[in-house]
Formats: structure tokens, C-alpha cells, sequence
């Protein structure tokens, strides 16, 4: 079972090699441009991993990625303020932009685009991208606005850089689904790639939320993954989904979990419920440990 894992316990960058130059940086949308336009006159592609800092050996796998494409690659870092609602944790969001760059360094990255809320939004900033009903559900009914804020800023990135490679992560499985959604809609010229989840040894998935979780609550999260693994292998051994799904939430309850905003099978493109495994589908989860919320998701095939 373990095996449709990618666990990756290693600290960010132990396998990379130091290089000699420390990543660029860059705040202001015209530096950027001017940046990228080296880049590319460098020759080769130029790919964009988009991030909200606290950075760590997930984030680190998608720019490696890039780079195993040949592509130069500029990141970015933005927490951004439209992705949170009212009672979420933007305040609280950790910001380490010093030993974020560091990872960057070690990662071969080749620019940081790190702007101040003021530029990527100045005054008068009136534009909402909402991707239709792909982004209502799941993450969408617990988070209102949260896939606007996420599609705007993204389609903000994509045309300050105009990369022709953007790299995202499964972990966050409905975002990647609703940002090829919008790709495709709005016949934007860059190709979209997912990149699997980076695990830690326990199975839990690398985030930077999980700074929040104390010691206790780290080693009880452990249930999530190891849930997601036993309801995939029953649901694909032919179980019903309802039941099995059921079954695990009491575990998750019962190992230490406070409650779950989520946990249901879905088609893997459009996010639609689905009673019944009769085409390629995702588990999603969105449960609560503590005051942290957490989300994980996995592949679940047709037998
Ligand atoms: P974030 O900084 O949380 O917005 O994440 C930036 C990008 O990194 C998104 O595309 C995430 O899906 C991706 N990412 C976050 N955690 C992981 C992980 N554990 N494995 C792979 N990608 C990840």
C-alpha cells in the first residue's frame, strides 16, 4: 500500500548540491519582467512554481521538477490575502523569507519574485477570476472566495511572468484541478504540471501548516494519511464508499481529530461526488486537529 506514497523524510535540499549563486530577487512587476526576459534570452524554457513561502522539501520537489525539464525557473512567494477569509489564518501564516531563499539556493532556482500585498493588488484593484462550479465545492463550501483569491492571483503570476511551464502541487488536488480548468478556458499558453505529494516518514504531507501542530497533534495527524491509504485499497477492493468513508472518519474521531469538513470520494478532473467507483477518481479530506485544519488527498483508480 505504501508504495502509491511518495514519502520524502529527508530535510529540503540534503540530496541537492551547493551552488554558487544566491537565487535573484525581485519585487516590483517590472523587474520581473526584465528579469524573465534574461532568462529566456538565456535560452530554454521558463517555468513558474508559485508558493506562499515556508518553504520545504514539497515545495523544493516542484522547482527540481522544473529544472529536470530544462527550464529556468523563478518562483514566487505571496501570501496573499484574497486566498483567506475573514476568521483564517493570514495573520498567523509563517513568513521566513530569509530561510526560504536560502532553500531556494540550494534548489537552483533562478529568481524569487517576492512582491508586497501593494503590488500585486494596488488601490482601485476591482478584478475577480472565479472558476465556475469546480471551485464551490470541497475546499470552495468551507472556504468562500478562497479559489477567487487563489485563480486571481494566479492568473495575476502567469501574465506578469508569462512562463510557458507552471508547476503545482497534488497536495492540493482541487486547486490544480480548477488552475488547468482556467488554463484551458482561457487559452493561456502554458503547460500545466502536477507534481505528487512529498510525505514525511509517517506518511503525513509535507505543509507549511503543520508548524502549527504541537507534538502531540503531529504524531496523532499520522491517522490522516493511514486513512486516506485504507479507505483507497477498500473503495478499489470494491467496498462502499459511503461505508468505508464513514468507518474512517469514527478512526480519524477516535485518534485524535476534532472533526472533518470533508471526506469524499470525487471524479478526478471535475471534483463531482461520485456514489460509486466507476471512473478515475480522488479520496479528498479536510479534517481538524486542534486548532489546525488539514487537507490531504489521494488516487483511487477502478479496479
Ligand atoms: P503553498 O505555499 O502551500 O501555496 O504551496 C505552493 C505549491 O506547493 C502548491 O502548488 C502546493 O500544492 C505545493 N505543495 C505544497 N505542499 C506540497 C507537498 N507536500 N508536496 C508537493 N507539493 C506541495
Amino acid at each position: 500500500m505504501a508504495g502509491i506514497f511518495c514519502f520524502g523524510g529527508k530535510p529540503a535540499g540534503s540530496s541537492m548540491t551547493l551552488r554558487g549563486k544566491s537565487v535573484e530577487i525581485v519585487r516590483e512587476v517590472d523587474a520581473c519582467r526584465a528579469m524573465i526576459a534574461r532568462l529566456r534570452a538565456a535560452g530554454g524554457p521558463v517555468a513558474l512554481v508559485p508558493t506562499m513561502g515556508a518553504l520545504h522539501a514539497g515545495h523544493m520537489s516542484l522547482i527540481t521538477r522544473a529544472r529536470a525539464m530544462g527550464a529556468k525557473v523563478a518562483a514566487s512567494i505571496f501570501v496573499n490575502p484574497k486566498q483567506f477569509g475573514p476568521q483564517e489564518d493570514f495573520g498567523r501564516y509563517p513568513r521566513q523569507e530569509a530561510s526560504d531563499r536560502e532553500l531556494l539556493d540550494l534548489a537552483g532556482c533562478d529568481l524569487l519574485f517576492a512582491p508586497a500585498p501593494d503590488t500585486i493588488y494596488p488601490p482601485g484593484f476591482a478584478t475577480n477570476i472565479a472558476v465556475g462550479t469546480i471551485g464551490d465545492t470541497l475546499e470552495g463550501a468551507h472556504r468562500p472566495g478562497h479559489f477567487d483569491g487563489v485563480t486571481t492571483v494566479v492568473c495575476k503570476l502567469f501574465n506578469i511572468i508569462q512562463p510557458d511551464i507552471a508547476l503545482f502541487g497534488e497536495k492540493d488536488w482541487q486547486q490544480l484541478a480548477i488552475i488547468r480548468r482556467m488554463t484551458t478556458d482561457l487559452d493561456l499558453p502554458i503547460k500545466i504540471v502536477g507534481v505528487p505529494t512529498m510525505r514525511d516518514r509517517d506518511g503525513l504531507a509535507l505543509s507549511s501548516r503543520n508548524n502549527y501542530l504541537s507534538t502531540a497533534e503531529r504524531t496523532a495527524a499520522a491517522a490522516l494519511p493511514q486513512a486516506l491509504l485504507r479507505a483507497a485499497a477498500a473503495i478499489r477492493g470494491g467496498e462502499s464508499p459511503d461505508r468505508i468513508l464513514a468507518a474512517e472518519s469514527t478512526r480519524l474521531i477516535d485518534a485524535g481529530f476534532a472533526s472533518m469538513d470533508y471526506f469524499t470520494l470525487a471524479d478526478a478532473q471535475t471534483l463531482v461526488p461520485l456514489p460509486i467507483l466507476d471512473r478515475p477518481a480522488r479520496l479528498l479530506i479536510a479534517a481538524r486537529i486542534g486548532t489546525t485544519r488539514l487537507i490531504d488527498n489521494i488516487a483511487v483508480s477502478a479496479p
